[in-house]
């Protein structure tokens, strides 16, 4: 298999009401970003790394890419304003390379784990779409659009929450997405949402993802990252 982690780096973080973008916060010394990056580049079974970023950090990227000596790093590639024109950013990028198996996975979940990779590619071989997830331990319910009353309360046995890495056949992504863009009623969402919606008859793989990879969203999550970093992954 031919394979690409890509690592999406170019949101603005706004959430954590802090001025740096949390893939560039600092987590035991290094930034949230060089943990994943250095994760998918340490995997043998990760071919290239190719990391998107907003335009205005590339050449701190850049610096990084050199400083810790990436060797795997082919590309920095500049983002967009919603996460799916930063996922495009990499899927037209390897439009040559229709085969390659692509993973994308959000910067801002740090402790992505070897065998949470390891896992994904074996399920690539299997499906043309895979997304890493873990069951939801709360009851999940579905609420009116201001937030204020319930409407209903689905199955929480089948319901899972969502992690990255999502992996992908570029062949995949890239018809979902020339399909989804044509639509008027397209909305933002994440890669899986697009496939699933646009490519109804592809199925998507699931692989168990695991409770330290969580996504860096508020301030405070970064004391829990820290904590969890200090313990082995079990
Ligand atoms: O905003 P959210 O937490 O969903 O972002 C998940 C990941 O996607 C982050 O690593 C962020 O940097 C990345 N992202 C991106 N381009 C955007 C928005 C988010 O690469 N326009």
């Amino acid at each position: 298999m031919n394979t690409v982690g890509v690592i999406l780096a170019a949101g603005s973080g706004s959430r954590t009401g802090l001025s740096t973008p949390k893939q560039f916060l600092l987590l035991g010394g290094k930034t949230v970003l060089e943990h994943s990056v250095q994760t998918f580049c340490n995997h043998p079974g990760i071919d290239q790394v190719v990391i998107v970023t907003a335009p205005e950090f590339m050449e701190k990227v850049h610096d990084m890419v050199k400083a810790n000596n990436w060797t795997k790093v082919t590309a920095v590639l500049a983002g967009g304003k919603e996460r799916y024109d930063s996922s495009m950013a990499a899927v037209r990028h390897f439009s040559a390379h229709p085969d390659m198996v692509m993973l994308f996975h959000d910067a801002a979940r740090p402790l992505v784990s070897e065998r949470i990779i390891t896992d994904a590619l074996k399920a690539m071989e299997t499906y043309n779409a895979v997304d890493v997830a873990i069951p939801s331990v709360d009851t999940i319910v579905q609420c009116d659009a201001a937030g204020a009353v319930m409407e209903s309360i689905q199955n929480r046995s089948l319901l899972w929450r969502m992690q990255t890495p999502q992996g992908f056949r570029q062949n995949t992504i890239a018809k979902a997405y020339e399909i989804a863009l044509k639509d008027p009623q397209f909305t933002a969402t994440d890669d899986c949402g697009t496939v699933l919606r646009y490519l109804p008859d592809e199925k998507v793989g699931i692989v168990r993802g695991s409770e330290r990879n969580i996504k860096l969203t508020y301030a405070d999550d970064l004391s829990l990252l820290e904590f969890l970093l200090s313990i082995p992954e079990r």
